[in-house]
């Protein structure tokens, strides 16, 4: 029988049957629980250092009696965009909160983190303008510069010299925009944001931080890159997402008052798309409301943090330039990192594979990451199991 056109067009993506026939396949493994730091696969515990609910809130009865009480109230959706008929007052008091948690005039919700770039920076700079990107942003990022009309350069990760460079080539009329990760999603460092402001000063550039993975983690009360540096004047555009340690769904974009309301009137992924669900605002707004009042998450997330940490290199890991909770295990081989996430897993712990075309493959890594919630005999147990797997894999850092 032959095969149909869109099978054609594909056939070379032969990876996953790969994977697949090696018993070493790791994606979509469906989780039979609630994301803690213990949860259930194919009816086993498995302890979970593959998640981004940094605070441990995701499972906080406080916040799933919020999100009960707005289904009750409101329904289960808002069927339409926050531009007709979806915009629920609710909406409005999330975003007067996220602009006093980040020190900014007004905000924007989007109904994810990923729309959250989407939509601002494709409508933000035009055609004869520049877009400058970290080569190690996130995927939205890229999509929200390839929809948008103007030019795209990149720069060296977080290679302030080279961001420089670029700049000072481009015409000084066109408007630029820098956009970059706060703590960097797979790598877990962070964007060297005083030296960044200083360049963009120089070659008046506007500034847009993605702090997907710094809400909760770093700044005061948890309010991320910017006010972890004291710059937040220096920062046009902050943008975050609810997935990660505000235990929800959804995302924002926070600025001047003017900059938010054309966003409001020019950003597809708001205008065109559905808002936010009831429960996904009140989960948020709950959350937000416990990692401002309880600092003790954010405390407890560092010393887990600082603790695996020191374990994992005491014990030969290779680290990396990590300064967060995302801790990068470098393996530097596709498929023995596919092995080892499923050796580890076969052995009761979940984390999450990064390999090419994610990074390059002599930068492929394990990424293990941590929640407020973990306890210190977890870590133990997750860092012992993985010396074992590690040493079996013949990993050259530990042997
Ligand atoms: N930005 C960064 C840096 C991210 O890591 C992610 C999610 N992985 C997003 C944006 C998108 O957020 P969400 O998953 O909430 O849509």
């Amino acid at each position: 029988m032959s095969k149909g056109k869109l099978s054609e067009r594909i056939s070379h993506f032969n990876i996953v049957e790969e994977l697949k026939s090696k018993g070493l396949y790791a994606y979509f493994r469906p989780i039979q629980s609630k994301q803690d730091t213990e949860v259930m696969i194919d009816g086993k515990r498995v302890l979970m250092f593959g998640s981004n609910s940094y605070l441990g809130l995701t499972i906080d009865p406080r916040i799933i009696e919020a999100a009960q009480d707005a289904l009750s109230k409101y329904g289960t959706g808002c069927a339409g965009s926050r531009f007709l008929n979806g915009t629920l007052d609710i909406h409005i008091e999330l975003e007067h909160k996220l602009s006093q948690l980040v020190g900014k005039e007004a905000s924007i919700l989007f109904s994810t983190g990923f729309q959250s770039n989407l939509g601002p920076i494709s409508c933000l700079m035009g055609r004869n303008d520049y877009i400058l990107l970290d080569e190690r942003d996130h995927a939205s990022i890229i999509d929200g510069s390839r929809l948008s009309f103007s030019k795209v350069i990149k720069y060296g990760h977080n290679d302030m010299d080279d961001l420089r460079a670029k700049l000072s080539r481009l015409p000084s009329e066109s408007a630029k925009l820098i956009v970059t990760d706060g703590i960097f999603s797979m790598e877990g460092d962070i964007v060297n944001l005083p030296e960044m402001v200083k360049i963009a000063d120089e070659y008046d550039a506007a500034l847009m931080v993605d702090d997907a993975h710094s809400l909760g983690v770093i700044g005061e009360h948890g309010a991320g890159t910017a006010s972890h540096f004291g710059l937040t004047d220096k920062v046009d555009l902050i943008m975050g997402t609810f997935s990660k340690s505000l235990a929800s769904l959804g995302g924002f974009v926070a600025g001047d008052a003017d900059v938010i309301d054309y966003l409001k009137h020019n950003a597809r992924s708001v205008m065109f798309s559905a808002s936010m669900t009831p429960a996904s605002v009140a989960s948020t707004l709950k959350a937000l409301e416990i990692m401002i009042s309880e600092p003790e998450h954010m405390e407890n997330l560092w010393k887990n943090t600082n603790y695996a940490k020191q374990l994992l290199l005491e014990s030969g890991f290779d680290l990396g330039a990590t300064e967060s909770p995302i801790l990068p295990i470098f393996i530097r081989n596709n498929e023995k990192t596919f092995w080892v996430t499923k050796m580890l897993q076969d052995d009761g712990v979940f984390v999450n594979p990064v390999v090419s075309p994610a990074v390059p493959s002599e930068e492929s890594l394990i990424r293990f990451s941590l929640m407020a919630t973990h306890t210190f005999d977890q870590i133990d147990e997750a860092v012992e199991k993985m010396v074992r797997v590690f040493k079996q894999a013949e990993i050259e850092s530990l042997i």
